[in-house]
């Protein structure tokens, strides 16, 4: 299974630009959208879950034009939107069997089945009695995903699904997310955490104000950012100074100034040691280089 992403663009009413001609392969297995609040990455979901239009740019399933086969597609689909709700006064198992319901399984018996067999999975089947709106946060998010997961989806969406959660309830959120990628379906998971992709994802993408920034693995993406991460002991005059010119990410007491590190070119003033880097700061180094544009796969 393969979908592929050509040339999308999405300017909303306005004339905002949301999307700007992105191209981008996704096959099987966990792919992460990376991208700070604003990217695009909610507009390029709602498309790819046939919700909204581009308007221009071509999405194809398998080869088949998204916008032509909007039914076959919405079957093969299952969403969790970022602003998941719950509209009515259900109980968790009623909540299940109602999504089960609109997916179109129509046998009461193979509803319950698949119902009792996702709650298990998520780990809710003991708050089955639950109303689905007393639930935590984590919970009601375990519920989301189950609701989308209900009738067999070969693609999986889910936008910023760990906004919010503790990092426990995140923790638990993301193997439940692996999981799931070990089968042959899609998952794409869209978030502005840099540790929900270090932690699950063999693909990503990083998204930038609506243009395409980097697409490879989390591991190329790190590698690029070699000889730009840097620890150094500063004074309090020298930190003033730095923190004008590269991205300091982490600042802790020192003698009488600061040991620090930052990421970026090394200014030629401050004495400094290269660190290995990590996704969190070659994130931070292409987000400080928005101008540079990366396509490597
Ligand atoms: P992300 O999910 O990465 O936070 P979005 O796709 O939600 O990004 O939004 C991208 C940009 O498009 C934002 O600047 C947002 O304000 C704008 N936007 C989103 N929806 C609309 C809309 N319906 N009309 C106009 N602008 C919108």
């Amino acid at each position: 299974m393969q979908i592929e992403i050509k040339n999308l663009t999405k300017t909303y009413p306005g004339g905002f630009k949301a999307l700007d001609e992105v191209n981008l392969t996704i096959t099987h297995g966990m792919f992460g959208l990376l991208g700070p609040n604003g990217a695009g990455k909610s507009t390029l979901m709602r498309i790819l879950v046939t919700l909204m239009q581009a308007t221009s740019g071509e999405v194809l399933v398998d080869g088949k034009e998204i916008g032509k086969h909007r039914k076959e597609i919405r079957k093969m689909v299952g969403y969790l939107p970022q602003d998941f709700r719950f509209f009515a006064k259900l109980k968790s198992w009623e909540f299940l069997d109602y999504a089960a319901r609109l997916a179109g399984m129509s046998s009461r018996r193979e509803r319950a089945e698949r119902v009792d067999e996702m709650l298990e999975s998520v780990g809710l089947f003991e708050f089955r009695n639950r109303m689905a709106n007393k639930l935590s946060g984590g919970m009601k998010r375990r519920l989301g995903i189950a609701q989308a997961l209900i009738a067999h989806p070969s693609i999986i969406i889910v936008d910023e699904p760990t906004t919010g959660l503790d990092p426990e309830e995140r923790i638990r959120f993301r193997n439940l997310l692996s999981d799931l990628g070990r089968s042959e379906t899609i998952i794409i998971l869209s978030t502005h955490i840099v540790g929900d992709i270090s932690s699950t994802c063999n693909q990503m993408a990083l998204l930038n104000e609506g243009s395409l920034i980097y697409q490879g693995t989390p591991d190329n993406l790190v590698e690029l950012a070699r000889g730009h991460v840097w620890r150094s002991e500063v004074t309090p005059v020298q930190y003033e100074q730095l923190k004008e010119e590269v991205p300091i990410i982490s600042t802790i007491p020192s003698g009488g100034g600061w040991e620090i590190q930052f990421v970026g070119d090394k200014p030629d003033h401050i004495d400094a040691i290269p660190l290995d880097p990590n996704l969190e700061h070659a994130y931070v180094h292409f987000m400080d280089n928005k101008l540079a544009h990366w396509n490597l796969s």
